[in-house]
């Protein structure tokens, strides 16, 4: 059992919110899910379970919390803390260190629920020591979290990695799908996520068939997307999680198109005999988020933020 501190860890998504309790991976205390309903009660929930949480376990040490976003995580900014811009109704500019941070007076570490779970793969699941890593999430949503140097990945913002710019999937079998994303007119969100796959088929993602054409498109998608990312950051492990990976057989399609959109290029044993090391599924399974907010907290607690 970890000796650690006792963190306070988050998991805020579109549509449910994990809290946890633990020292590690392997000593989680405890665990709630709170639907992401208005962010007034939403918040309330969190407060409200580790205020139980503390009253049973005692003390915890820091907070850390991964979020959908887009959120502001420039420290010289005065919405620093906040969810910004983001589509999710109710949700714009709205504060989430800040309440937690009063109320539990301890270092809270924030970050973007795809870098969140970069961080955990990183340091306990399939992307273990690896640099640079790239967790990339297909679920309701597209978005990727990378560490570069040990670090997370920020600069300008965070990176946005839905919405990198891929060519439409090329299926003979039928029309072009058009690309679900309200800003761009053909990014990897706006035809692979789940709601964009249901959108095109008329089904439920989960309740295609993994023979059926829509995973074709699916990798070819991905594909490019990876591409891309392996082209500009060059990374060593690139691991692929949420909903829609659940569909194993997208794994061998993606790498295959992989190697086939490189083209030779990079002759490298990673890409030409083993992808399979390379392109990977979380080593944490569905944990990859919330124990990567976990680390967020460590983090916090060890700058004293
Ligand atoms: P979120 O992105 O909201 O955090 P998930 O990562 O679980 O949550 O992704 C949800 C999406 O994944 C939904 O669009 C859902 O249809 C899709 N999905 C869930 N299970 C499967 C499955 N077995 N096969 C394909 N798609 C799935
Ligand atoms: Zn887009």
């Amino acid at each position: 059992m970890s000796e650690g501190p006792l963190i306070a860890a988050v998991e805020a998504g579109g549509t449910k919110v994990v809290c946890a309790i633990g020292t590690g991976p392997d000593d989680i205390r405890d665990v709630a899910v709170i639907d992401t309903t208005n962010p007034k009660d939403t918040l309330h929930g969190i407060t409200r379970f580790f205020s139980g949480a503390r009253a049973q376990f005692g003390r915890f040490e820091a907070i850390g919390i991964g979020s959908f976003g887009p959120i502001d995580l420039d420290p010289k900014s005065h919405t620093y803390g906040y969810i910004t811009t983001t589509p999710k109704r109710g949700w714009q500019h709205i504060d989430m260190v800040g309440p937690l941070k009063t109320q539990f007076k301890v270092p809270v570490g924030f970050d973007t629920d795809v870098n969140a779970a970069a961080l955990g793969e990183y340091l306990w699941g399939s992307g273990a020591a690896k640099d640079p890593l790239i967790y990339l999430t297909v679920g309701t949503g597209i978005g990727g979290g990378v560490i570069v140097n040990g670090n997370l990945l920020h600069g300008l913002l965070h990176p946005e990695i839905g919405h990198l710019h891929v060519p439409p999937p090329t299926n003979k079998e039928v029309i072009a799908p058009e690309c679900q994303c309200p800003f761009h007119k053909s990014c990897m969100e706006g035809y692979a996520s789940g709601p964009a796959i249901l959108k095109r088929w008329g089904v439920k993602p989960d309740k295609l068939p993994p023979d059926h054409p829509a995973w074709e498109d699916v990798s070819d998608v991905l594909a490019h997307g990876i591409v891309n990312l392996i082209l500009t950051l060059s990374p060593n492990r690139i691991v692929l999680g949420g909903g829609v990976m659940r569909q194993t057989q997208i794994f061998e399609l993606t790498r295959a198109r992989v190697v086939r959109i490189l083209n030779g290029y990079l002759q490298i044993p990673a890409i030409t005999q083993h992808i399979e090391q390379l392109i990977v599924p979380p080593g944490l399974g569905e944990r990859s988020g919330i124990l990567g907010a976990l680390a967020l907290g460590q983090a916090a607690l060890r700058q004293g933020r």
